[in-house]
């Protein structure tokens, strides 16, 4: 549940923006202190921002068409204020402010009023900030402000929950323990010696504790008192009430938070930069990754956000033009992909700008030539690279972006606006990632001029690397080395490659016009059914102003339903498109456009984003789509996958097993050893030939969603027929096809893992297919879930990850439980689940009607919230279609069926599918290393699945 978020600066960088029209443009020229909070063009929301009497600062925003309301309140403190004693401390204080306060003492009911309300929450805990978050249904959002606000005023932290909430942030780092992330972003950190950036994130039982002159709850409680106050608190808030009775809602509730009049946190201390950097750092990753990273620490510049000289630097590094490094190293067979991010604020008063490389095998033969091209590309860039001309691109593309921005889920809004709160003035918080004000050369080269030996470190990451040391919390190994002199003397020397700087961007839009009429349908039709290409059309509904669309290009194929080779060739194709277009891709994601292709029943060609120049895109991706490649090239692209397939093995176990399930239950699937071998096995003529075989025989699927007009789709079929090949034919709609479940059936699958701990899967499928079933299992749910969380995990802290779900296997609705666990083997987590179906039943029979209606009434909120943006709105249709229900009516017949639901309905759905003998069952057991020697689960008349294949011959299915 509770989890820290890796804002990792890869996230942060990526222009995905467009454009030139001016609309948006004009808003700001006087300087960065706007007057008036600054959102989109396209945002009807009515927003208010205030100050409070105790100095908190607030977000208002009034939303009508919300189902749900949510509410996030960050506070400036984080890791950086960790008390060198109690290391993890901001985050342990983050989980126990969830155990109950003065006017709702006890541990649970917070969770246990989120489940009954339809709500979700979360928290995060990062260096300088900690973020709490939550949504609700509409009509519960005043009693969640006010048991949420009382966190902030009068939280127990209960010293009797001290220690089992230390073993809950002892299970979170223990599963995070072997993340390559994580381990590498503290040795980075470790380098900086008695700065505060260098503390234990995530904490467990050795930093959190009692020790002789720090006891834990006297200085958690110390903590809170010290740094939680109002005034560096921010809120955000969204509903569907007016602003008026928003403001009133904030004062009320979060105006008595105590003002301790406390400064703001800052860190000012100094790192010193002779030990912190000027290294070559080797590590040895978990993970089989090949990898090259630049890592600069420059000035915390936040406060340069208008000026953007860190996204301007990112962009000339990352470009894909011909002369950049990007392009000359990926020609060369050296690199994969070249990407740039930066934080400005990274370590409080140190932020970073880093360039991470991915290698190939001749790349690992090359790091130095590398890195010496690089940084001759950042020298050329200081010399001629500072220009206007870049500036006005970056612009464009994010003035585009913002004018039709678009909304995301109001949980996710609130949370990142409160954050963004804390390093914002507040009328930016929603445009500072847009807002381009003016082009700032000082700017620029004041960033450029940090990009310097000194201040570098270089990772070598590798299975290869020498290793001298042992990292303490986490589980790498690593050695470092100082860049030698000679190496850095080479970086001043002319480039042997003739390296130059990016040309302009062809595909930024021009024309936002709107070419549909969404009158004329009510879901997706058929319109185009001829020499094998069939076209589905639907106009967006609820975003019918937004000049943009998404098109799926389907080549379907029946091979990889039988042939494990064309399973893996499809992947190995994909790859190969991507690589051989990455300078289109990016050039295409400037100008607000995403390029993909993606394997599946054949291939999927997906375009999407502003529909302006979508045709250009697509010809040039049909032009395209049979990659050129030679046979280094090949073999550089089957090493990336056995690479990429072995690395799944590393994953959290919990992830890992709802793999291995959708492995066992769906055909066309493999199991890991059989598709590496297989890949070894391949020849350059291998892919060819498939290549020739599915553009020969197939059947091609368009869907257009959102702003096509008719004659759009007249020309993506030409386009589609002058691609088809001369002796094409057409083959059948080949599905994925799922396990049917048989009475009596116990499907078990167990698997040994080479990472710590124990994921288990315990599913029941309800014997009787239909709606009807799923509409019970939705209701159910959640309380079952809630239920599992309290007691396994609050209560017993057998796992950071616990839930219970009801999905369904094609026409099945199911029930199950799932965990995470580093404290019990397979056989003795099963016996616990079996334990606790008992203790849930006694709970389920004592809900009352009331208790029901509220969660009958949450599953129908849910189910009926007006999507946020395209993507959620076209999602239930093209499931749909993928499915052939060309009703594209599921979602309909299945609020249809929540609505019948009675209590006596969900008791019997619980009874016939968990008490029932005869019911099917899935179990998945993945054993970590750490329990080698304790035993599995095993189940009377079970059927073990050893070979997945195999099991997939003799399976029935649906
Ligand atoms: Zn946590």
């Amino acid at each position: 549940m509770k989890k820290i978020i890796t804002i990792s600066a890869v996230a942060i960088a990526i222009l995905s923006g467009c454009n030139t029209a001016p609309i948006y443009r004009a808003v700001h020229e006087n300087g960065v202190k706007q007057e008036q909070l600054v959102v989109s063009p396209n945002d009807h929301r009515a927003y208010k921002t205030l100050k409070l009497d105790n100095d908190l600062e607030v977000i208002l925003v009034s939303d009508p068409s919300v189902q749900k309301s949510a509410a996030a309140l960050s506070v400036g403190v984080g890791l950086l204020q960790d008390p060198p004693e109690q290391q993890g401390m901001a985050h342990y204080l983050e989980h126990m402010l969830f155990l109950g306060t003065e006017r709702y003492p006890e541990a649970e009911g917070y969770q246990k009023f989120m489940s009954q309300h339809g709500g979700a929450d979360n928290a995060y805990t990062w260096l300088d900030v900690t973020n709490y978050m939550f949504k609700i249904n509409n009509d519960s959002y005043a009693d969640a402000l006010d048991r949420f606000s009382d966190f902030f005023k009068s939280p127990k932290l209960y010293e009797e929950y001290a220690d089992k909430e230390k073993n809950a942030v002892n299970a979170e780092w223990s599963m995070r323990r072997e993340m390559d992330f994580f381990g590498e972003f503290k040795l980075g950190r470790s380098l900086m010696g008695d700065h505060p950036a260098n503390h234990f994130l995530i904490g467990n039982l050795e930093s959190l504790g009692d020790k002789e002159k720090s006891k834990l709850h006297q200085e958690t409680v110390n903590f809170y008192n010290t740094y939680y106050s109002s005034n560096i608190m921010k809120v955000a808030l969204v509903s569907n009430q007016p602003l008026a009775e928003m403001e009133a809602l904030a004062k009320k509730y979060f105006g008595d938070i105590p003002n301790k009049h406390i400064k703001k946190p800052k860190i000012t201390q100094l790192v010193d930069m002779e030990q912190a950097a000027g290294k070559l750092i080797h590590y040895l990753p978990n993970t089989d990754v090949k990898q090259i990273n630049l890592d600069f620490t420059i000035k915390n510049n936040m406060d340069d956000f208008a000026y953007k000289p860190n996204r301007f630097v990112e962009y000339l590094i990352s470009s894909e033009m011909p002369g950049t490094p990007a392009q000359l190293l990926r020609n060369k067979g050296w690199i994969s992909s070249l990407s740039s991010s930066a934080s400005a604020n990274q370590y409080g008063n140190y932020g970073t700008l880093s360039v991470n490389i991915q290698l190939t095998d001749e790349g690992m033969k090359n790091r130095e030539e590398i890195v010496k091209t690089v940084m001759q590309y950042i020298h050329l860039i200081k010399n001629q690279g500072v220009n206007k001309k870049y500036f006005a691109e970056i612009k464009t593309s994010l003035n585009n972006e913002f004018q039709f921005l678009e909304r995301s889920d109001e949980f996710n809004y609130v949370s990142s606006l409160s954050a963004a709160m804390q390093d914002y003035p507040i009328n930016h918080v929603i445009d500072s990632g847009y807002y381009y004000q003016k082009f700032d050369a000082y700017k620029i080269n004041e960033v450029l001029n940090q990009l310097t030996p000194k201040n570098l470190r270089i990772w070598y990451i590798s299975k290869q690397e020498p290793t001298d040391s042992q990292m303490h919390f986490y589980d790498g190994k690593y050695k470092i080395e100082s860049i030698s002199s000679t190496e850095i003397e080479s970086w001043s020397k002319p480039s042997k490659f003739s390296l130059s700087l990016p040309a302009v961007n062809t595909l930024l839009p021009e024309n936002f016009a709107i070419k549909t009429n969404k009158d004329n349908m009510d879901k997706p039709q058929l319109v185009r059914d001829k020499n094998g290409i069939k076209i589905w059309q639907f106009p967006s509904h609820d975003f019918s102003n937004q000049p943009k669309g998404s098109l799926q290009v389907y080549f379907n194929n029946p091979k990889a339903q039988t042939d494990i080779k064309a399973k893996v060739l499809l992947s190995i194709w994909s790859d190969l498109f991507n690589l051989n277009q990455t300078a289109l891709i990016t050039e295409a994601s400037i100008a607000g456009m995403n390029l993909s292709v993606i394997p599946s029943n054949g291939i999927i060609l997906n375009v999407s984003g502003f529909t302006d120049k979508q045709p250009q895109l697509l010809s040039n991706a049909l032009e395209l789509l049979q990659p050129k490649f030679d046979e280094q090239g090949f073999d550089q692209a089957i090493d990336r996958y056995v690479r990429n397939i072995a690395n799944q093995g590393k994953q959290f176990p919990v992830s890992q097993s709802f793999g291995k399930y959708r492995q066992v239950i769906q055909t066309g699937q493999y199991q890991s050893d059989a598709l590496i071998d297989t890949a070894k096995s391949l020849k350059p003529e291998d892919l060819t030939n498939l290549i020739t075989e599915v553009l020969e025989h197939n059947q091609v699927r368009v869907f257009a969603f959102g702003n096509y007009g008719a004659q759009d789709i007249s020309d993506i079929t030409n386009k589609l027929e002058n691609h088809q090949a001369n002796n094409h034919q057409t083959t059948a709609y080949a599905r994925t096809k799922m396990w049917k479940p048989i009475p009596g059936q116990v499907v078990v699958y167990q698997e040994d893992l080479s990472v710590a701990d124990v994921a288990v899967i315990d599913l029941y499928v309800n014997p009787e297919p239909g709606f009807k079933q799923k509409a019970r299992g939705q209701i159910l749910q959640r309380h079952f879930s809630t239920f599992a969380s309290a007691k396994l995990r609050t209560e017993e802290q057998l796992a950071y990850a616990v839930g219970a779900f009801s999905g369904t296997v094609d026409d099945y609705a199911t029930l199950g439980l799932y965990i995470q666990t580093p404290v019990k083997g397979p056989k003795e987590m099963q016996q616990r689940f079996d334990q606790f179906k008992k203790e849930y039943l006694v709970e389920l029979n004592k809900m009352t009607p009331e208790a029901f209606e509220q969660l009958k009434n949450s599953t129908l909120i849910s189910l009926k919230e007006k999507p946020k943006n395209l993507e959620e709105e076209v999602s239930p249709f093209i499931n749909d279609w993928y499915k052939e229900n060309f009703n594209f009516d599921s979602r309909q017949q299945l609020i249809d069926e929540v609505e019948k639901v009675t209590l006596y309905d969900v008791k019997s759905f619980y009874h016939e599918t968990m008490e029932n003998p005869e019911a099917a069952r899935l179990s998945v057991q993945l054993r970590g290393a750490k329990f080698k020697d304790k035993p599995y689960a095993t189940f009377k008349n079970e059927t073990l699945v050893k070979d997945v294949a195999k099991f997939h011959n003799e399976m029935h299915v649906q």
